[in-house]
C-alpha cells in the first residue's frame, strides 16, 4: 500500500538513496523511498566496486572519501550481512616518465591530508603485483583502499533500513512535485499522491529529471562506462589497481574522448576479473560497443598480459552521473524549500555511498552536518 503522506520522500532506490534510507531509518525518522523499476537497477548495478582513496582531488573529496573509508570498515557489523568488503589495499600504476611526475605530485597532496600513500618504482609495483607487466615505469599504492560488492552494498542498506521501519515502493515513478509558495509539498507518481515537506533527489543520472519537477536545473551528465567481466580464475591479484590514465581521463573531461585510455580491475571475491571502462557522453545510451570493449581489452593486456588467456563472459555498460568539477551535489537548494540533491557522484558513489547517507541524515535529522556540506551545493554552479 502506497502511504499519502510522509516525513521525508527519496527518489531513487540507487547505492546513494539506499544509503540516505538506511542513515535516516537508524535515526527512526520516518521515510518513504520511492523507485521507479527496482532496488539497484540503473548505475549502482552497473559498475565495478572499488572504494578507493587514491583517485580523489586532494582537499574535500578526498577528506570525504576518508571519512567514508572509516565508515566500511564496520558496515559488515553494522548491516548483519555480507558485503564482499576487502581492505586489499589499491595501486595506481603509471606507463611513463610524465605520469610519474604528474602522480608524485599529485600523491604529496594525499599525503598531506591524511592518506597513506606511497610513491613505487616498477619493481617495487610487482613485488606486490607480480602480474603487472614488465613495462610499468612505477605505481603509487595505498593500504587503505578496499573493494566492495556494489550490488550486496545497496541490497544491505535497504533491507537494513527496511527492517528499521523504512517503508519502501518499488515500479513507482515520480512524475510530478508540487512546489507551493517556494516550498515542497508534494510528490506526485504512478500510484498516487504523497503529502511530503521534505524530498531527496537521488537519482543519480536521473536527477536532473527530478529537478526540473521543481524548476531546477541539475548539472548532471550521464558518462557512460563500458565493462568486462571475465571467467572465474585463480587468484592473480591482491589489490584494485586503475591506471594513471584513468585519473587523467576521470578529472579532465578532454580525456573523455578518448574511449578506453584508462583502465581499472579488481578481482571479485568469485574470482571473476571485473574489467574498465570508457568514459564517453553519449546521453542515456547503454549499449555497449565492439569499440569500447575492444579499446578496453587492449588496455588491459597491456597492463596485465596474463589477462590474455582469459574468457570475457559478460558486457556491460552504465552511466555515471557526471558533474563539472567532479564532485557530488549534496545538500538542501536556495529557493525551494526541503528539495534535498544527493546526486553526481560520478565514479565515486560506491566508495561515497556510506559518508553521504550520514550526511543527508544529519541534514534532515538537525540541520547541519559534521562535514560542511558548502563546497557540494548547487549554487557553486551559478557563481
Ligand atoms: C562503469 C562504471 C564503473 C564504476 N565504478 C565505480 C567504483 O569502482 N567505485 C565507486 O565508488 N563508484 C563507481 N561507479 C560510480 C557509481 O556506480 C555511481 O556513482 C553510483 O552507483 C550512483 O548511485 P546513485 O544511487 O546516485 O544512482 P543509481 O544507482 O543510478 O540510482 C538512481 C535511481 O533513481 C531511480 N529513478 C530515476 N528517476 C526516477 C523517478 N522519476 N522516480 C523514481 N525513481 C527514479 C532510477 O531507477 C535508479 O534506480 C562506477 C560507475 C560506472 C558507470
Amino acid at each position: 500500500m502506497m502511504p499519502h503522506t510522509a516525513d521525508v520522500v527519496i527518489i531513487g532506490g540507487g547505492v546513494i538513496g539506499s544509503s540516505i534510507a538506511y542513515a535516516l531509518a537508524v535515526r527512526r525518522i520516518p521515510v518513504l523511498l520511492l523507485e521507479k523499476r527496482g532496488i539497484c537497477s540503473a548505475t549502482s548495478c552497473s559498475c565495478e566496486g572499488f572504494v578507493f582513496l587514491q583517485s580523489k582531488k586532494p582537499g574535500v573529496h578526498l577528506r570525504m572519501a576518508l571519512e567514508s573509508a572509516r565508515r566500511f570498515k564496520s558496515l559488515e557489523d553494522e548491516l548483519e550481512t555480507g558485503i564482499e568488503y576487502v581492505n586489499c589495499g589499491g595501486m595506481v600504476a603509471i606507463e611513463s616518465r610524465e605520469e610519474f611526475e604528474a602522480m608524485s605530485v599529485f600523491a604529496e597532496q594525499q599525503l598531506n591530508i591524511g592518506l597513506d600513500v606511497r610513491l613505487l618504482d616498477g619493481q617495487s609495483a610487482r613485488t606486490i603485483e607480480p602480474e603487472l607487466s614488465e613495462r610499468i615505469a612505477g605505481a603509487t599504492y595505498s593500504p587503505q583502499d578496499s573493494q566492495v560488492n556494489p550490488m550486496l552494498l545497496t541490497y544491505a542498506f535497504i533491507d537494513k533500513a527496511r527492517k528499521l521501519g523504512a517503508q519502501v515502493c518499488t515500479e513507482t515513478a515520480v512524475t510530478a512535485i508540487g512546489v507551493q509558495n517556494g516550498a515542497v509539498e508534494s510528490v506526485i507518481t504512478s500510484r498516487g499522491v504523497i503529502q511530503t515537506r521534505v524530498v531527496i533527489n537521488a537519482a543519480g543520472p536521473f536527477a536532473p529529471e527530478i529537478g526540473r519537477m521543481a524548476g531546477l536545473a541539475i548539472p548532471i551528465t550521464p558518462r557512460r562506462g563500458q565493462l568486462i567481466v571475465t571467467e572465474a580464475a585463480p587468484p592473480l591479484l591482491k589489490s584494485v589497481i586503475l591506471s594513471a590514465a584513468y585519473i587523467a581521463a576521470k578529472f579532465n573531461p578532454d580525456c573523455a574522448r578518448w574511449a578506453g585510455e584508462g583502465i581499472s580491475v579488481e578481482q571479485t571475491a568469485s574470482g571473476n576479473l571485473v574489467i574498465g571502462s570508457t568514459r564517453e557522453f553519449v546521453g542515456y545510451d547503454t549499449a555497449v560497443t565492439a569499440q569500447g570493449i575492444k579499446a578496453v581489452s587492449r588496455r588491459i593486456v597491456s597492463l596485465i598480459p596474463r589477462l590474455a588467456g582469459l574468457n570475457i563472459i559478460r558486457t556491460f555498460a552504465g552511466l555515471r552521473p557526471y558533474t563539472p568539477d567532479g564532485l557530488p551535489i549534496l545538500g538542501a537548494v536556495e529557493g525551494v524549500e526541503g528539495f534535498i540533491m544527493a546526486a553526481g557522484h560520478e565514479g565515486d558513489g560506491i566508495a561515497l555511498s556510506p559518508v553521504t547517507g550520514d550526511l543527508i541524515a544529519q541534514l534532515v535529522d538537525k540541520g547541519r552536518t559534521d562535514i560542511s556540506l558548502d563546497d557540494f551545493g548547487l549554487e557553486r554552479f551559478n557563481a
